[in-house]
């Protein structure tokens, strides 16, 4: 039985008075490890080294911070399998995927450290002789920020290098339910330099740990990644102390698939990228709306490739691995059977798979209501809701038709189109005749309940830069 530790200011903390949280494999159900619970003392320990390390880690030339970033990437490159086998047992995605994301976290911290060399600030040109205006960008100070189990590897990342870059110092909460290799990642940026309370990772109760860092005097920006609901108290909570934030909340992707494209080669390869990570994933393609023309053939295709997705434990050569938890098992399966009372047909899957583990068949729906919950509320698991339309004017106005607003994409062989679902969807990324979304040189995040603020791009770093004016008259 492994026990992972919190790391705070600069040293591993396990057990001692602290409550501990078990980690399950989600294949097996078996505890695989534990990880220890914060307690306010702990907390407090960590906001003060946050807040103690900050002035000198802001400090240090961006080109230092740059290369303690790129070591750190270059080890995780290095660590690539090991991580990989931890959160491959803790998560349940195949070895593959996981591998996938490490190498993925280690291109993310890559670009962080270019871009923490290019803050720049600007000039600007005063009024009177004598006097030199500028905007200069300077850290924001201490960040709490909490990422979520779908990721654990690169959402973490996506934070912390982005945090780390421009100079802050960061409280993380990480996942309890697959802790391991976000320790393992902490790990190798303390290796690689990261000083001591510039970077502490806690877990346990999050609520708790949320209402105790966010209204802490030391934390100057709040970033959260995980569901509507929390983000929301979140940020709320957060706007009681002023604190700034990045909501990086849940979708619930529109795909218009027009009649103008091959429905069977879009079919197939949309319910491939649909079924990655067993669908939990925020911007993963969820409501499908086809043409009626389009649409038997890309039922058919689609279907196919659900049905020949092979399932099974993260560690074997399969396709989709169980899902991470049992609340997202028992979650989509009660939606599943909704959509099917309220008339939707069940064209594959809707059910559990084995006796053991949160494993869920690949599932796809057809003619779904669209007053049935599941249309409206984010599945977040490995469901497709496949649906037909005539018109381009209603399209949009069904594509639109949530609170949500992450990810949309959209299926077209005319320029007309492509710029009528770019212009109309209302989404904070659009991706179209391909699956192009997630690159972290690209901004990544949402607009209406999905969350505001970006992960990726220019956009990422800024997130974490406060811009300071200074009017200087030459003495
Ligand atoms: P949940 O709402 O219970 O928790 C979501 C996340 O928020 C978890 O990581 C949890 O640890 C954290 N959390 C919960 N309450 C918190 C609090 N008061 N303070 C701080 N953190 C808190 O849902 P769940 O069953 O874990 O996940 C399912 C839902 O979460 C999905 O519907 C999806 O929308 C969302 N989700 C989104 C992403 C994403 O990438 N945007 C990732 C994971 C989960």
């Amino acid at each position: 039985m492994v026990e992972h530790g919190q790391f705070i200011d600069g040293s591993w903390r396990t057990g001692g008075a602290r409550a501990s949280v078990e980690v399950i494999d989600p294949a097996t159900e078996t505890v695989v490890a534990t990880v220890p619970a914060a307690t306010a003392a702990d907390l407090d320990e960590a906001l003060q080294a946050a807040d103690r390390s900050f002035p000198a880690w802001a400090a240090r030339p961006a080109t230092e911070r740059a290369k303690i970033l790129h070591d750190a990437a270059s080890a995780l490159r290095a660590r690539r399998n090991d991580i990989a086998a931890i959160l491959s047992r803790e998560q349940g995605k195949p070895l593959a995927e996981a591998a996938g994301e490490v190498a993925n976290a280690a291109d993310i911290m890559d670009w962080f450290a270019e871009e923490a060399r290019r803050a720049y600030g600007r000039i600007i040109p005063a009024r009177a002789a004598g006097v030199s205006q500028q905007a200069l960008r300077e850290p924001v100070g201490p960040v709490a920020a909490f990422s979520p189990w779908n990721f654990p590897v690169s959402q973490a990342v996506r934070k912390m290098g982005a945090a780390l870059a421009a100079g802050c110092t960061i409280i993380i909460k990480g996942p309890e339910e697959a802790p391991g290799a976000v320790c393992e990642v902490v790990r190798t940026l303390a290796e690689a330099g990261v000083p001591a309370g510039a970077l502490n990772l806690v877990f346990g109760d999050p609520p708790a740990i949320s209402a105790h860092l966010i209204p802490a005097p030391q934390i100057r920006k709040v970033s959260f990644t995980g569901s509507v609901a929390v983000g929301k108290q979140l940020a709320a909570l957060a706007g009681q102390h002023m604190k700034r934030t990045t909501m990086e909340l849940g979708g619930h992707a529109p795909v218009i698939v027009f009649d103008d494209v091959e429905p069977g080669k879009v079919a197939t390869q949309l319910a491939a990228y649909k079924y990655r990570n067993g669908g939990q994933i925020c911007i993963s393609p969820t409501r499908f709306y086809v043409h009626e023309k389009a649409y038997d053939a890309f039922l058919e295709a689609f279907v196919a490739k659900a049905k020949s997705i092979r399932v099974g434990a993260g560690s074997e050569d399969i396709d989709m691995g169980p899902l991470a938890t049992r609340r997202r098992v028992d979650a989509i399966d009660g939606l599943v059977s909704a959509a099917v009372q309220d008339g939707a047909t069940l064209h594959a899957g809707g059910r559990r798979l084995n006796n053991v583990g949160y494993f869920y068949a690949p599932t796809v729906l057809g003619d779904v209501p669209a007053q049935s919950p599941i249309m409206n509320e984010e599945p977040f698991g490995p469901v497709a809701l496949i649906n037909r339309f005539e018109d381009e004017e209603d399209v949009i106005a069904r594509a639109n038709s949530t609170p949500y607003g992450l990810a949309g994409y959209a299926f077209t062989d005319s320029s007309r189109r492509a710029a009528l679902v770019s212009a109309r969807v209302r989404v904070g990324m659009m991706s179209i005749n391909h699956l192009g979304l997630g690159p972290i040189e690209t901004p990544f995040g949402g607009v209406g309940d999905s969350g505001h603020g970006r992960e990726g791009g220019s956009e990422g770093l800024d997130a974490y830069l406060e811009t300071k004016f200074v009017s200087h008259l030459a003495a």
